[in-house]
């Protein structure tokens, strides 16, 4: 038995952080790997591993002491033969107090030998990465690998780029909330002495107008992946190894096959394979049930339609076809809708679009469906003990809006050794790796939040690894998914937005929190606009330790254009922003963006927009 020195280990991107808690006792036996303490940065906070079995005999640092790469932490009676294989890097762990969304991606446990290539046929393209997956995730990795000198081969199995966020997500849903948004807007005129005459709408029109914003942006794409000299091989992606792809060749706008294969012959692959709507079993295959994909088609403006789940992808294609002219109906299992956001946001976007709704139904599940020559027959029962639902009711259009499921079982990865969950996710550490070496994963075939920004932000971090160890850059190899926020919007009208930390969290985890709270009745611009029924609210950590300083924990708007001005309040978490911070950053005035300002001027106690604090 010999006495040893246990040193930090390389921890990546920071140059000195500090010890926040010890997790042993001098006395304790600890094993290889065991978590020795817990250091935070400004970005996150991560356990310090042991890298040697034994005893503790001396504890080298107390709370409060900065340690760097290399610091003798704990002096160890070393046990025979109880060295760990290789330093090990320190796990990322929960902030504390837990004031953030925790780091989406999940610590993998140890990382198993590669798996043998088992591979002997002919090979088609050979490169440094392949990317399954077109979306945001994937052409982002792809693009960024490029960027970085790689050779990059991207497979998507339609014609365009872009995946579900620019073919059938994020921007098509925009391009007709866009136009929604001007019909609704232009009604709020009439108070203001300018009366509109009924808008008369071309549905195949607009229709054509959203597809023309399609093709702009994933042609731009196309473009870039050529200038970037990305190879594009179109067709269905499977691996055969843990160093090769067969990809299935299509054609024409589906996943046509032509019967011709290529094979892909990698040394890293990030899996950016995506999701796809859930459809529930009991509804009838009938053009009038729809999925977002569906519903963005935009075949016709139903009479009446039901909105099955009461999230994001459901009341944002419902306030399009609202706008249109359809009645809507919404069932939702929870007990609200718009689950994530504070209640009291919901609550103002609620009684804004009520005029919408003909039923709003929480708490309730559809139990059957029933495809009749009058409509989709659709019956309901309560979710839990005392709700009374409806009657079954008939509808000219069914959305199926009950979430997304990754597509990690659709790519034969255990012929490459890559895990996939039950629900078909895949585990990944924060470089996004997966339990395979050199096989990554980013997007939402990684987790929730399954959005589009989270998606690109992965995709960087596993191409910089993948350069960075290919090219022995130390730097680049050591990049990690540190984020410690990633918003939400809902781009409806009014807007629902939030980051961070939410009230009701805060009230459910017991985080004492200051809340600023900015009602845009008070905002001129907000007034001047016509639509002052907005709120900005702001939380900052009131725990003792803050001293009456605390940083902003998290915050959420909702109101016109809130998606747009949420990144400033990420930013401020991010930067670990206080109310001084952000009080004393002079906002331009008259904008909505001031109520960001006053909301942290009301915590602090300083605002003059707004009546003063009885004392
Ligand atoms: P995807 O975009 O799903 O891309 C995966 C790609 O992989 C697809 O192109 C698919 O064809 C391809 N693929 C899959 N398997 C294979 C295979 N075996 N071989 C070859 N190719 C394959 N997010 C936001 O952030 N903001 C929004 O406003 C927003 N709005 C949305 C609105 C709607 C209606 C929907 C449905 C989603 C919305 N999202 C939004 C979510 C966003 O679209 C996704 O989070 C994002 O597209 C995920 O990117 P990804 O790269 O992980 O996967």
């Amino acid at each position: 038995m010999s006495l040893i020195d246990i040193k930090v280990p390389n921890i990546g991107d920071f140059a000195e952080v500090g010890v926040i808690e010890l997790l042993v006792q001098p006395g304790d036996t600890v094993a290889v790997d065991q978590s020795l303490l817990t250091v935070e940065s400004d970005k996150a906070s991560m356990e310090i591993p042991s890298s040697h079995a034994g005893v503790v005999k001396a504890i080298l640092v107390k709370v409060g002491d900065k340690v760097a790469e290399g610091s003798v932490i704990i002096s160890l009676e070393a046990s025979a033969g109880a060295a760990a294989p290789a330093a090990a890097a320190p796990a990322p762990a929960a902030q504390a107090p837990a004031p953030v969304a925790a780091p989406v991606a999940v610590p993998v446990a140890a990382a198993p030998a590669p798996v043998a290539s088992n591979f002997s046929g002919t090979v088609d393209f050979d490169c440094d990465v392949v990317v399954i997956g077109g979306g945001p995730g994937g052409y982002s990795a792809a693009f960024r690998a490029a960027d970085l000198g790689l050779k990059v081969v991207l497979v998507e199995r339609y014609k365009t780029l872009g995946g579900v966020c620019l073919n059938v997500g994020c921007i098509p849903s925009k391009a007709l909330l866009h136009v929604a948004a001007v019909m609704d807007e232009v009604k709020h005129l009439e108070v203001a002495g300018v009366k509109f005459a009924a808008p008369e709408v071309n549905i195949d029109q607009l229709r054509g107008h959203k597809e023309k914003v399609i093709g702009k942006l994933t042609g731009g794409l196309g473009q870039m992946a050529k200038m970037r000299k990305v190879t594009i091989v179109r067709g269905y992606g499977n691996f055969v190894s843990a160093n090769h792809i067969e990809v299935d060749e299509t054609t024409g706008d589906g996943q046509e096959k032509t019967g011709s294969k290529k094979i892909i012959q990698f040394k890293n692959a990030i899996i950016a394979a995506g999701s796809q709507a859930v459809h529930l079993p009991f509804m009838p295959k009938d053009p009038r049930v729809v999925d977002s994909t569906g519903a963005l088609d935009l075949k016709e403006v139903p009479k009446r339609m039901l909105i099955l789940g009461g999230g994001i992808i459901g009341l944002e294609m419902g306030t399009v076809y609202s706008t249109l002219g359809a009645r809507l109906d919404v069932v939702e299992m929870m007990d609200g809708l718009m689950q994530g956001a504070d209640r009291d946001l919901v609550k103002i976007w609620q009684k804004m679009n009520a005029p919408r709704f003909d039923n709003i139904m929480v708490n309730t599940k559809t139990v059957g469906a029933e495809a009749t020559p009058e409509g989709i027959k659709v019956s309901f029962a309560p979710a839990k003990d005392g709700i009374t639902v409806p009657e079954p009711q008939t509808y000219d259009l069914v959305l199926q809006a009950v979430g997304r499921t990754p597509n990690g079982k659709k790519i034969s990865a255990d012929k490459a050794g890559v895990a996939v969950t039950d629900r078909g996710f895949i585990d990944v550490d924060i470089q996004m790796r997966t339990n395979v070496p050199n096989i990554f994963a980013i997007g939402d075939i990684v987790g929730q939040p399954m959005l589009a920004h989270k998606a690109v932000h992965e995709a960087h971090v596993a191409a910089e690894v993948i350069a960075g160890e290919l090219q022995g850059n130390k730097e680049l190899a050591a990049a990690a998914f540190n984020a410690r926020v990633i918003p939400s919007v809902a781009y409806t009208d009014p807007e629902v937005a939030w980051v961070g930390l939410t009230e009701d969290q805060a009230k459910a985890q017991g985080i004492k929190v200051k809340k600023g709270l900015f009602p845009w009745a008070a905002s001129g611009r907000a007034i001047a606009n016509g639509r002052d029924e907005g709120v900005t609210k702001l939380l900052f950590d009131d725990s003792p330790e803050a001293h009456g300083h605390g940083r902003i924990l998290g915050g959420g708007m909702v109101g016109t254009h809130a998606g747009d001005m949420i990144g400033e309040v990420a930013l401020a978490i991010e930067m670990g922003a206080d109310t001084v911070d952000i009080g004393k950053t002079i906002h331009p005035h008259p904008t909505l963006g001031e109520s960001i300002g006053m909301a942290a001027e009301v915590a602090h106690g300083s605002c003059t927009d707004v009546p003063p604090v009885r004392k």
